[in-house]
């Protein structure tokens, strides 16, 4: 079950993943994206311009494509949108979505009061969390989930080392980096967040497509 979701994870670059399960295709925060597939489903975290990229959305968005975001991004975006707030739960055309907290605890890029998100979002009979731009928060506790995105680029969200302990506190069966060799982080961050959960957590670079 684990095995064939993770065969159907791509990654987009940046905070971008594309994931194929159900007989569907949900897309998070696609950015300056290459592959065109219109996507079932469109989860937005939050209304920073490199994970709510209106030019990008509009490529993957088909007359029946569900947008899930917050409010800010909500507002500069067109189609059928649905708007969650952390702590909620939805479910799309049989996908369940849970919106989850995402902010900064020791910077003010995303602060708390914006209500911005991370999502869990069930395909494929997993439970996958993608933390959106957070620092290593508590809501990130009891979550649950087989796959955890975590992001690993510091500056803007947590380094290396704090996603790390991330992933201790969150428990994964798989992690994966994301949040690096795009505007901010680098391979080397990649490697440093496996290198810290080696004997702990497994995890799993994704190609970028
Ligand atoms: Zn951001
Ligand atoms: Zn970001």
């Amino acid at each position: 079950m684990l095995t064939e979701i993770l065969e159907n994870i791509f990654w987009l670059g940046h905070d971008g993943f594309m994931i194929k399960a159900d007989g569907k295709i949900v897309t998070i925060d696609p950015y300056q994206v290459e592959t065109v597939e219109p996507a079932d489903i469109l989860l937005i975290t939050h209304a920073h311009y490199d994970h709510c990229s209106p030019k990008d959305i509009e490529k993957l968005q088909k007359d029946s494509t569900v947008i899930v975001t917050e409010p800010e991004s909500a507002g500069q975006l067109s189609g059928d949108i649905r708007v969650m707030k952390p702590g909620e739960a939805l479910a799309v055309a049989g996908t369940k979505i849970e919106a989850v907290a995402a902010y900064n605890t020791n910077k003010t890029f995303h602060p708390k009061e914006k209500n911005w998100l991370g999502f869990v979002v069930t395909l494929g009979g997993s439970r996958i969390y993608h933390a959106g731009d957070t620092d290593l928060i508590d809501e990130m506790e009891g979550l649950n989930v087989d796959i955890a995105l975590l992001p690993v680029s510091g500056t803007y969200v947590m380094t290396a080392q704090e996603a790390v302990e991330a992933a201790k506190r969150i428990k994964p069966k798989i992690a994966i980096p994301m949040h690096y060799d795009s505007l901010v982080g680098s391979e080397a961050d990649a490697h440093a967040f496996a290198k810290g959960l080696e004997g702990i957590c497994e995890v799993r670079l994704i190609n970028r497509c």
